[in-house]
Formats: structure tokens, sequence, C-alpha cells
């Protein structure tokens, strides 16, 4: 009946990959509702894939709608895949596959700029001076020339974060389970350290890993006690790796200068939507995060470029490509 069924991605993604798929002929069907309910899976009966994004999840009880649908691929437009069950899938003979990295230079220049923003007090006066208030007593900057800047994983966008940063700071500490030592050398002002000194030693820290059980709530009490006083954090990787509690413990211990959170856990609901009418009335945690005047929450858009966007459209109309035989499937792209 047709070739692909978006759930609507909220983001210029439906528009980019629906357009790449009608011009290379392929029946695309986007569903009205953007959440993942039975009812809208179902929509996607009789189509071959289903394209989902990272504010989406399929849950295990849903593979037997999939199955219902005859659905045969799993086209996520993200590097991630823990919003679908792959096991479950696998059970039920549907593929998956995934963009494996897109435009690390695009999450890496956001957590670049959250920390100037942090430093140089960019959110506080831009709402000043819109309402004339060109008062400069709560303003006073920091300087990043005398500062040293942690990176925790230096993977694909943890090295742009540390190529990026290393020539606004004095020195880049970094820290990975796997250090690359031979590209470090690139770097003349980084050196690899352990997580300890990282953390006692930092000015900024920016994170960078994977969520995965050893790095859940990495960024818990105990790494919150060992940080300088006024450090600025900044987590564009997954929400789940700082506990919330603990942050708004050391926040209101005055200990952070501030913090950016393009990612934060419990974001699924929030992320991509407007939900200023009922705020966080749903999420305490959340709502005391908000409340503090050097905490910037961002809607898990520092991949939201006009490279990545032309990046992952290409790669998933290619994995849709590898997966009916009309080109070399990349099998580092099919998890399953
Ligand atoms: P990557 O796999 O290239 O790099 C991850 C690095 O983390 C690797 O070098 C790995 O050795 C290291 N690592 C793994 N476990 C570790 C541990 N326990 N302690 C220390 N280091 C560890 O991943 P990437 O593409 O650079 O992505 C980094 C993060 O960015 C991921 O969490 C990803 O989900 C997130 N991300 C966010 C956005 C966004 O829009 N905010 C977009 C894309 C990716």
């Amino acid at each position: 009946m047709g070739d692909l069924y978006i759930l609507n991605t909220r983001c210029q993604l439906t528009t980019t990959i629906k357009e790449a798929f009608e011009g290379a002929g392929y029946k695309v069907k986007v569903s009205e509702a953007s959440g993942v309910t039975d009812d809208n899976l179902r929509g996607g009966a009789g189509y071959t894939a289903i394209c989902l994004f990272v504010n989406k999840k399929i849950s295990p009880g849903q593979v037997e709608i999939l199955k219902d649908n005859g659905t045969e691929l799993i086209l996520h437009c993200s590097a991630g895949f823990d919003n679908s069950p792959t096991e479950e899938l696998k059970a039920a003979g549907i593929q998956a596959a995934r963009v494996p990295s897109y435009s690390p230079g695009s999450i890496a220049e956001y957590a670049v700029a959250q920390m100037m923003a942090l430093a140089k007090n960019t959110h506080m006066s831009y709402v000043m001076t819109k309402m004339a208030d060109f008062d400069i007593t709560s303003l006073q900057c920091l300087l990043l020339e005398n500062k040293i800047c942690g990176v925790i994983g230096t993977g694909l966008i943890g090295k742009k974060c540390v190529q990026k940063i290393s020539g606004l700071v004095e020195k880049v500490m970094c820290f990975d389970a796997f250090p690359d030592n031979n590209w470090i050398k690139t770097i003349p002002n980084a050196e690899y350290t352990d997580m300890d000194t990282l953390l006692k030693s930092s000015d900024f820290i920016s994170i960078h890993v994977p969520l995965l059980p050893q790095t859940h709530h990495l960024i818990n009490e105990d790494a919150f006690s060992k940080m300088k006083q006024d450090v600025v954090l900044v987590n564009t990787s997954r929400g789940e790796i700082v506990h919330i509690p603990s942050l708004i413990k050391a926040l209101e211990a005055k200990k952070m200068w501030g913090v950016a959170l393009d990612v934060f856990e419990g974001e699924k609901k929030y992320i991509f939507h407007d939900k200023s009418k009922g705020g966080f009335r749903e999420d305490p945690d959340l709502a005391r995060l908000a409340q503090f005047e050097h905490v910037i929450l961002s809607s898990h858009i520092a991949f939201y470029t006009d490279q990545a966007v032309e990046q992952i459209t290409e790669k998933t109309i290619s994995n849709f490509q590898g997966f009916l035989g009309k080109e070399p499937k990349d099998e580092k792209a099919f998890i399953c």
C-alpha cells in the first residue's frame, strides 16, 4: 500500500524526509498526531517502514500492532535507538536502522555556545535590556582564557567540543573510558585525566558520553561535591546522566555559576511541544530547576542545524534503499 509512514517528528525532518522519499518515487504518509499512541501506530498499516525520531518511543507491547500492520522496518532518524524495543522487534522479524552519526560539530557548537552564554550572561542581559534595564550590577562575566574546561567523553562530539573550546580556554582536561591517546596529541592544550581530577579542576564541564548503565546518574551528589565553586555545567548528551535532585541541591547551595541542559530526565513529554499552558505542574523538580536564573533548559535542540537535517535525511533514505537491496546495506546502521 505504501512505503514510509512518518510519525510526525514535529521538526523540519518531517518535510525533508517526506520530500526525499517522494522524490525517489516512494509513497509516504505522515501521521496526524505526533504521539506514539496505538491508534497512531495503526495508521502505518500497509506501509513497509515507520520513521521514528528521538521525541517518540515505541513500547514493547506495541510490537504486536507493528506485526498486524505488516511493518517490516523501523527507521530511526537518530543515532540513539533506546526508543524502540530491539529484542521484541528482533523476535517479530522487524528490522531497525539508525543514523549512526551526523554532524557532530552541531552538538559541539551548541555546547560551546551555552558555555559562552552562561559565562557572558547573555541570557540575562537579553531579557533585562528588552525591558530597558541596563543595570550591570548582577552581570559580571567570566573570562574563559585563563580557565580549565573538562570534557567528559571524547567520541565524535566530545572531540569536536575539545577542538572548539581549546581555542577559548587555557587548558582542556578530558576523561574517557577509552582514551584516544593519538588524537589528544593533536590538541596542544588538552590532556586526559581521571574523572575525579577533571571534576576537581574544571571551571567548565561539558558532557558527551552515551547513556549506559555505567553513565546513568554519573553526575550525582558525589560528583557535584567534587566540583569547584562557580563551575559551569553543560549537558548535551542524555538527560539521565545528570541526577536532577543532586543538581538542585548544588544550585541551592550556590555552588554552580550556571547550568545548561539541552537534555534532561523526563524530557520526552516536553521536547518539541509547547507546554506553556500547563507549565511544569506535573514535574516539581523541573519546575524548581526552571526557577533558577542561571539554568538554561532547551528542547534537545543541539542537533538541529542545516547540516544535521540534510545528513539525517540522506542516511534515512539510504537505509531504506539498503533494506530494499537497491544499494549496499550499511550493516553498522542496522540494529536488528
Ligand atoms: P560516541 O559514541 O562517538 O562517543 C562517546 C564517547 O564516550 C566514547 O569515546 C566512549 O569511549 C566514551 N564513553 C563510553 N562510556 C564511558 C564511560 N563510562 N565513561 C567515560 N567515557 C565513556 O558518541 P557521540 O556521537 O559523541 O555522542 C555523545 C552523546 O551525545 C551521546 O549521549 C548522544 O546520545 C548525545 N547526542 C545528543 C544530541 C543532541 O541533540 N543533544 C544529538 C546527538 C547525540
